[in-house]
């Protein structure tokens, strides 16, 4: 997975190459499915949602050029894979999750994997996590049409902010930087990813 579907399209972030290398994605999906945890895709993780292919998530956590001592806010936990990725490349992980039974199958995959720097809680992700902030890094792993201004406000004075920019399922992941009153945007890769969802989910 690493060489043929990271490495050969140009993740080349020593620290995201090693963390998705140790992190051990068959753990965060279906027992049925974890034949299939490190092909070259996307996978159902139930509640109609998805674990991101493999290459987006090293490329989003690329993104945020994470040295180490950050704290990183996620909207979208998921099954908790990309937190796992990120809890190895920062200090801590703040991830928001709106649909309970992710958020703690997410808990339990995350305590299974023994990744301790992380906080869960289930809630609605547009608003951030103001009780936290600021955050030196915020990851979107849902799509939306515009950028919530929480998170905007949230993140601190030369923070990164990266996310899957559009409306349906057609994306094109942006980068933010925040330099005082400015906002510097970037583009990068088209892409799909289920959408964000205001309010929590039941
Ligand atoms: N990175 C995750 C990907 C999960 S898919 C993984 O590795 O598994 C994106 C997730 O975003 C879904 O679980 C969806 O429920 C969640 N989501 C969508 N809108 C949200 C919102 N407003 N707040 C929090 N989570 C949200």
């Amino acid at each position: 997975m690493v060489e043929d579907q990271l490495v050969a399209r140009g993740i080349t972030d020593a620290r995201v190459l090693d963390a998705m290398l140790h992190v051990p994605r068959h753990m965060f999906v279906d027992a049925a499915l974890a034949s299939h945890a490190y092909q070259d895709s996307s996978l159902p993780i139930g509640e109609g949602q998805t674990i991101s292919q493999p290459y987006m998530v090293a490329k989003m956590s690329q993104l945020l050029n994470l040295e180490g001592h950050e704290r990183v806010l996620e909207i979208g936990t998921g099954c908790g894979y990309q937190t796992a990725v990120l809890s190895r490349l920062c200090r801590r992980v703040y991830s928001i999750e709106r649909i309970p039974s992710l958020s703690e199958r997410a808990r339990r995959n995350l305590r299974a994997a023994r990744h301790a720097n992380v906080m869960l809680t289930c809630a609605d992700g547009t608003l951030g996590w103001k009780e936290y902030a600021p955050f030196d890094a915020v990851l979107a792993a849902a799509g939306g049409s515009e950028v919530p201004d929480a998170w905007i406000h949230q993140l601190r004075d030369g923070g990164v902010l990266v996310m899957p920019l559009g409306s349906g399922s057609s994306h094109v992941l942006i980068r933010l930087r925040k330099r005082g009153a400015e906002i510097i945007e970037e583009r990068f890769d088209a892409c799909t990813f289920v959408p964000l969802i205001a309010g929590r989910g039941a």
